[in-house]
């Protein structure tokens, strides 16, 4: 029916903290990624270093090896020594493991190891290995011989055979291979060959590793799964893999500022997340106002209910419904019954809480499908899409008038809260919002006009009453300029024991050119709608002093209408006809109705008190019909009441009346008033009235309103007699 602040809102606020979360996280994972990346480029980096450092280291070792060889000089006498010193010469003192000289004829002159002295033989792990490697170079010497037998064989020194190979007894290495050298001239050692071995050993992989610093350097029969660099032979097939720890500085780096690392991470993540929730309580903030935003736009702050705003696009909206079935759109304009009396008497606090209890009890009674609005003021309306029928129509018009009958409780008081309502039940499509709504008011005028607390559905008679209501207006303006047709009569107020004429209520009447003679129940609330009540209210009073100083009547009563009061010059203006008239103050009584008091405004104080104070009598009507208590006597000074005729007429016959006038000219008395029983229509309601103590009567018994020259003779009667015919 009505729009609460929406639960949407917080989901577009979830969605921004989830859309910031997941880009957080995006943006972690990119981190992390690239940084992962970054490391494993610098770690591949340096292990490829490492593996070319390694080759380079072994390649260098080869190298010297045979650099080694070639700088080593032997002679004969030597080779044929006992001692060992050639054989640490040739191994040990450079770093060898093996060396062997052979004969031209391919024999083992002398096989040393490790600086020892070994036999003349090959050992076991070396004599596959080297022979095949031997036969080639001798072919090559041969060879480079014959091409220029000039060449001595020292000259073939150049030559030589320089392998990687693949030990018997597993191991791997470097072979060097070439003819002999000796510092002195020694022809007869060309033909010699010397034959240096350099193992790939773990003391060789050791030394590598701790000059470039790469640890764990060692041989491995299959490549591991990183840092691995085969090891092939002079043919090229595989002898044995090395593998060795990479070094990976990226992770070591990476290791040493992981705790800056982490205290920058940490301080990010709760920066992050401060950002979050700041994120998160700006954006619920934003949306909770730009909520509350659209709801003030659209709802009534007093009531919570829709605002004329929505209450529009609704009524554009209910025709949807029509396409669902066969039905019809009900509008009704609600108004509450006295409104402005209620919150003038009781307060505009009282006011707001009498328009929250009546907006309250409309949603209740209202369906789901429904729209209660608020369009201003006491002004409320209802939108009920899909009546399938008037009689629907009716029947929810009925309830509603019914329900919101039950009195409410206001403070301490309790008043009778009644609606009138005007509905009108139309398609449409066929019908615009405009127009309906028009219609609806229009009802609910008919409703007003037809006594309130009630409902009229619109019907096309209404405009056309309404259109007379508009005339009518026109011709009441027109006879008020011209003053035609406009005249008072006089009913006579007589003492009730006396039964003397004590004076005379004005009464006003309009002779309507076309509809003959109007009461004032035809335009008096008509005046008072269209704000000529002022003027009219002025007219009677200037034609009724008129005539009371025409005449010799005491009193005259005028009666003054509460919009008058609304006036804050009547007094002024009331005083100053009576000077323009010439008529005493204490001849006038002016009649106001509880609506006056209840409007309980110090304005209406004032006026009365001016008036008081300038002689006036001032006397409440209709006494017992309106929401007057007796509390309101005390503080207003009244100097008369005047009984309805609703109490009169039933004063005879219902004992309860009989009690409650009893009361009233009790109370009347004891606050220095007088009473007027109005409405005595026969013997019996006067005998009544009369023993209950009330001053004064008025009724068709003693006489209909009278023309000015009929009240005239009546008075000079009654003067004359001193005693009605009908008393005795
Ligand atoms: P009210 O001031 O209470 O006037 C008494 C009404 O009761 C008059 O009706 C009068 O004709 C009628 N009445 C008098 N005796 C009897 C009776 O025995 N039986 C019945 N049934 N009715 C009786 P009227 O003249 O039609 O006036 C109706 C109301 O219009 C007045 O009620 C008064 O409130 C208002 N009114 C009349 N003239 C003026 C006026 O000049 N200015 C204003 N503001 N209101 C006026
Ligand atoms: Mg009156
Ligand atoms: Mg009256």
């Amino acid at each position: 029916m009505t729009l609460s602040p929406s639960p949407e809102g917080h989901s577009v606020s979830a969605q921004i903290v989830w859309a910031a979360v997941v880009l957080a996280i995006c943006l972690a994972v990119v981190a992390v990624v690239s940084v992962s990346w970054a490391m494993g480029r610098i770690d591949d980096r340096a292990l490829g270093e490492q593996r070319q450092t390694i080759e380079v280291a072994l390649f260098e070792a080869r190298a010297r090896l045979a650099a080694d060889q070639a700088a080593t000089t032997v002679t004969l006498e030597e080779v044929a020594s006992e001692t060992e010193e050639l054989d640490r010469r040739l191994t040990t003192a450079l770093g060898h493991d093996r060396a062997y000289i052979l004969a031209p004829d391919g024999k083992v002159l002398r096989a040393s190891v490790d600086g020892h002295y070994a036999g003349k033989i090959f050992t076991l792990a070396d004599s596959f290995v080297l022979q095949p490697i031997i036969d080639r170079l001798r072919l090559r010497i041969a060879r480079a011989a014959f091409d220029d037998p000039s060449l001595r064989s020292n000259d073939a020194a150049g030559i030589l055979a320089l392998r990687t190979v693949g030990f018997a007894d597993s191991g791997q290495g470097f072979v060097s291979i070439r003819p002999m050298t000796s510092l002195s001239d020694d022809e007869a050692i060309d033909d010699h060959l010397l034959i240096s071995i350099k193992l790939i050993d773990q003391t060789m992989l050791h030394d590598i590793g701790k000059q470039f610093g790469i640890a764990n350097i060692r041989r491995v029969a299959h490549p591991s799964s990183v840092g691995w660099l085969p090891i092939l032979n002079w043919e090229g097939a595989t002898l044995t893999y090395l593998a060795w720890t990479p070094a990976k500085p990226a992770q070591a780096l990476l290791g040493e500022a992981a705790p800056a690392l982490i205290t920058m991470l940490a301080m990010v993540g709760v920066a992050m997340a401060a950002l979050l929730v700041w994120l998160r309580r700006t954006s619920l903030t934003m949306e909770a106002s730009r909520a509350h935003a659209t709801y003030f736009a659209l709802h009534d702050p007093l009531t919570g209910l829709a605002n004329r705003a929505l209450f529009e696009t609704r009524l554009r909206q209910a025709k949807d419904y029509e396409f669902l079935a066969e039905t019809k759109v009900l509008l009704i304009s609600v108004d509450i019954d006295r409104f402005k009396e209620i919150n003038d008497s009781w307060g505009h606090a009282a006011g707001d809480q009498l328009l929250r209890e009546v907006a309250k009890r409309l949603m209740i009674e209202m369906p789901e499908e429904a729209t209660v609005a608020r369009l201003g003021g006491d002004e409320f309306a209802i939108i009920h899409p899909g009546i399938l029928s008037e009689g629907q129509a009716r029947w929810i018009c009925q309830r509603l008038v019914q329900y919101t009958r039950t009195p409410l409780t206001i403070g301490s008081e309790r008043i009778n809260v009644t609606l009138s309502l005007g509905a009108a039940l139309e398609k449409g499509d066929e019908v615009t919002p405009e127009e309906i709504l028009r219609r609806a008011d229009v009802a609910l005028y008919a409703a007003k006009l037809a006594g309130r607390d009630g409902f009229a559905l619109y019907s096309p008679d209404m405009d056309r009453e309404k259109r007379e209501r508009r005339t009518l207006e026109i011709e009441l303006r027109n006879a008020l300029l011209t003053g035609e047709g406009l005249h008072l009569l006089y009913q006579p107020i007589h003492g009730s024991l006396s039964s003397k004429i004590a004076g005379a209520e004005a009464l006003i009447r309009w002779m309507h050119p076309t509809r003959g003679l109007l009461s004032p129940d035809h335009f008096i609330a008509l005046a008072e709608e269209c704000d000529i009540i002022d003027q009219l209210g002025e007219w009677v009073l200037r034609e009724a002093c008129r005539f009371a100083v025409s005449s010799d009547l005491p009193r005259i009563a005028v009666n003054v209408s509460p919009v008058q009061f609304h006036n804050a010059r009547l007094a002024e203006r009331i005083l100053a006809i009576l000077v323009e008239t010439g008529l005493a103050p204490d001849r006038l009584e002016v009649e106001i109705t509880e609506g006056v008091l209840l409007q309980n405004s110090t304005q209406t104080q004032e006026i009365l008190a001016t008036l008081r104070q300038a002689g006036v009598s001032i006397a409440l009507d209709d006494f017992g019909t309106g929401y007057a208590s007796i509390s309101y006597l005390r503080s207003y000074a009244v100097d008369k009441l005047k009984i309805d005729k609703s109490y009169s007429q039933l004063v005879g016959t219902d004992p309860v009346v009989g009690h409650i006038v009893r009361l009233i000219v009790e109370t009347a008395r004891a606050l220095g008033m007088s009473v007027t029983a109005e409405g005595v229509e026969n013997q019996d309601q006067r005998r009544k009235l009369t023993s209950m103590g009330c001053t004064y009567l008025q009724g068709y018994f003693f006489a209909r309103p009278l023309s000015p020259d009929d009240m005239r003779d009546a008075f000079s009667r009654n003067m004359k007699t001193g005693i009605d015919q009908k008393l005795a």
